[in-house]
């Protein structure tokens, strides 16, 4: 199954994309993933797209585009996959119908103040990509997963976590009707808990298998 996940930053795409990629046993494809790995070993798509991802803004659609359409082309995206964080925008969306075919798009529709709470609260693993929130850490300090030290993203600060929501409503958020003319948007409460968003997902999936 050929999957996208749609939603604001902070609404929950990568906790549930992880989980449920580990279930299906397909590939989670996030580009935020690979756009810092690329900022972290300075490649030349990376020291472009720094500048954009400190600030909070979405990184130019051709390079996004080319990134999907060389990541769609490995093997072990012929079962299905789950993409997490792309499209962001109307003309990406339109690039991608013409390299894939997606089955199903899951949107986590999450309020503005929760979204703060959570962003402002994350922690990631840079190595494994998991998540985590201080909420639930305690004084835990390491990934769970593989042992990595968490960090605190550069751009979930109070000001670009701001404008990452305005790019949000103005670029992304037009998503959901274009998929919802497509017949192909499942949304979702993503302000339940986590177990809960799981198993809401993971029953509609599951009716599609
Ligand atoms: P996204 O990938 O959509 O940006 P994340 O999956 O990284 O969002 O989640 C953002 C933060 O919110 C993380 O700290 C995560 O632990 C927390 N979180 C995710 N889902 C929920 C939820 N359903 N309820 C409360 N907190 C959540
Ligand atoms: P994320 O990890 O999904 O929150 O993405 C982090 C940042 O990477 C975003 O704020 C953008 O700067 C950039 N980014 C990730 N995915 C895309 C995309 N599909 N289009 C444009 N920029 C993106």
């Amino acid at each position: 199954m050929n999957i996208i996940f749609l939603g604001p930053p902070g609404a929950g795409k990568g906790t549930q994309a992880q989980r449920i990629c580990d279930e299906l046993g397909i590939p989670q494809i996030s580009t935020g993933d690979i756009l810092r790995r690329a900022v972290k070993d300075e490649t030349p798509v990376g020291l472009k797209a720094k500048e954009y991802m400190e600030a909070g803004k979405l990184v130019p659609d051709e390079i996004l585009v080319e990134i999907i359409r060389d990541r769609l082309a490995q093997d072990d995206c012929k079962t299905g996959y789950i993409l997490d964080g792309f499209p962001r925008t109307v003309p990406q969306a339109e690039a991608l119908e013409k390299i894939a075919d997606i089955d199903v798009v899951v949107e986590l529709a999450v309020d503005d103040e929760a979204l703060i709470r959570r962003l402002s609260g994350r922690r990631v693993c840079l190595k494994c990509g998991a998540t985590y929130h201080v909420s639930t850490l305690g004084d835990k300090t390491t990934c769970d997963k593989c042992g990595e030290t968490l960090i605190q993203r550069k751009d979930d600060n109070a000001d670009t976590v701001k404008n990452r929501l305005e790019v949000y409503h103005n670029q992304t958020a037009p998503l959901i009707s274009f998929y919802s003319g497509k017949g192909l948007l499942k949304s979702f409460d993503g302000m339940q808990d986590i177990n809960a968003v799981y198993a809401s997902i993971m029953q509609v999936l599951g009716n599609r298998a």
